[in-house]
């Protein structure tokens, strides 16, 4: 039996639609017709595999607007990031739709034959998304998967289901076969963890909490299935004094405000070289102050509400224990609205200088020289994510290669392009998602030997 789940818009408080939850019993029938569909769709020739993920990506581009708009409503984006989310899902599909066609093994060379490899399809893969980004990883994993020959099962975040819903209607329209993709809106703890339970799923990528994460990798290991896990961050954003400081200050806001937080790539720790503190702060305030926190269907609205009240209180508590140096602002009335906050932590030890608050929250400290960064940079069970700013390419390049963490910038903050690899060190994840390897992670690597010798 299914029941229906009010979904609502975190701007306004509203209703924008109602979706029927699956169960486990329902559940179990889309995996299990996600493993019949399995052996016509690897028997696909690469060439039409290749053809379909490109009609896939352009009908996602003829609907753009809408899945923008959607987003817009169910996760309180803004308008502008929800457009460049849903481009996302359109170039990951148009740049694995060049992987079918060139995912080739190899000819080894061996004595008394020929030896060659091939990568075969794992099966079923199931996808388990977030809420707060509903779009861009539901595409991360779906590409590859798709590409390699693999059917695929998604469970969005119970909150946050409808672009992932639509786009599975999209990849049917796009001419996909039947139930090659399909989107199973429901729990976690029950749809979610059948991709971890039931035998025919042979490969589960998750993004989520450490919390589930941990859950999920114990219970993968019972079949030892694979697993790629995405978790959380608490990433640096290290500015030395030799840096273009006002640029370095005029973007930090949008490295860990964007989203209201809710990134985890976050830079959610600014550590800034002591002799340079000063002068960062007085630059730095006046561009949170200007972070235009609006509606986020308003077109020039840079930061939108929180996904819940539940997310608002548990961002709130981070405050109560910080010192608060300055705030920008938010709007009043409905929706779950929190003004991007900037905190001094000279404790490092605090809740709020070490865990992932997943808000609207920065803390700033001092360092003392380049070894003192990487130190404190390093001081975290996370490693996803950050930033170097500086104009010493040496200092830069020793600074990149000595913090454990998986996808760092250099004078600039971004971490994300689809053509390069994304992932976590130590209890960020594990495994790689994006760039030209992905579809390694969706495939087995056979070996074949011929015997040539009488
Ligand atoms: P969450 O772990 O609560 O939920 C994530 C998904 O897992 C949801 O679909 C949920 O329904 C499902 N789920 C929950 N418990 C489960 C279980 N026992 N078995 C199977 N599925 C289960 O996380 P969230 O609150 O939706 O997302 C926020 C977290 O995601 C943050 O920690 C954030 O850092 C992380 N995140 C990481 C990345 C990355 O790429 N590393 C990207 C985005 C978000």
């Amino acid at each position: 039996m299914t029941s229906a789940l009010s979904i609502i818009n975190p701007a306004t408080e509203q209703p924008v639609a109602s979706v029927e939850m699956y169960d486990l019993e329902e559940a179990n029938r889309a995996i299990d017709r996600a493993q019949k569909a399995s052996p016509a769709w690897r028997a696909v020739t690469p060439g039409d595999r290749a053809r379909l993920l490109r009609q896939f990506s352009e009908t996602v581009d003829q609907h753009l607007e809408e899945l923008a708009q959607l987003e817009v409503a169910n996760s309180g984006h803004t308008i502008a990031n929800a457009r460049w989310e849903a481009g996302n899902v359109r170039d990951v599909l148009a740049y694995y739709a060049g992987a079918p066609e060139r995912h080739s093994g190899r000819q080894i060379p061996v004595a008394g034959g020929v030896d060659f490899t091939f990568y075969e399809p794992l099966g079923v893969v199931g996808i388990i998304a977030p809420w707060n980004f509903p779009m861009p990883i539901a595409g991360w994993g779906l590409g590859p998967a798709l590409a390699a020959g693999n059917t695929v099962v998604l469970k969005p975040a119970t909150l946050t289901p409808l672009t992932a819903m639509r786009l599975a209607e999209l990849a049917l329209e796009a001419g996909f076969p039947e139930h090659v993709f399909q989107v199973l809106p429901g729990d976690g703890a029950s749809v979610g963890y059948r991709f971890v339970t039931h035998e025919a799923v042979r490969k589960v990528c998750f993004t989520g909490s450490n919390a589930a994460g941990r859950k999920i990798m114990a219970g993968c290991a019972e079949q030892v299935k694979r697993v790629t896990l995405e978790l959380g961050g608490k990433s640096a954003n290290i500015i030395f004094a030799d840096a273009d400081l006002e640029r370095a200050a005029a973007s930090a806001p949008y490295a860990v405000f964007d989203n209201a937080g809710q990134d985890c790539c976050a830079r959610s720790r600014i550590l800034v070289e002591a002799s340079a503190y000063d002068r960062f702060m007085e630059l730095f305030e006046p561009a949170v102050k200007a972070v235009r926190v609006l509606n986020p269907a308003d077109e020039s609205s840079e930061m939108g509400p929180l996904i819940t009240a539940a997310q608002r209180e548990s961002v709130a508590t981070y405050v109560e224990e910080g010192n608060v140096a300055f705030r920008g602002s938010a709007p009043d009335g409905a929706g779950y609205w929190f003004a991007p906050t900037v905190l001094e932590t000279p404790d490092r030890s605090s809740r709020a200088f070490t865990e992932e608050i997943f808000g609207p929250i920065v803390s700033v400290a001092r360092f003392a020289d380049e070894a003192d960064a990487v130190d404190i940079a390093n001081d975290s069970p996370y490693g996803l994510s950050g930033s170097i700013w500086t104009r010493d390419v040496g200092r830069a390049l020793r600074v990149a290669r000595g913090i454990d963490t998986g996808a760092l910038s250099v004078n600039s903050n971004s971490s994300v392009r689809y053509s390069t690899p994304f992932g976590g060190f130590k209890q960020s994840g594990i495994g790689r998602e994006l760039g030209p390897d992905a579809l390694l992670g969706f495939s087995e690597e056979k070996n074949v030997f011929i015997a040539t010798e009488d």
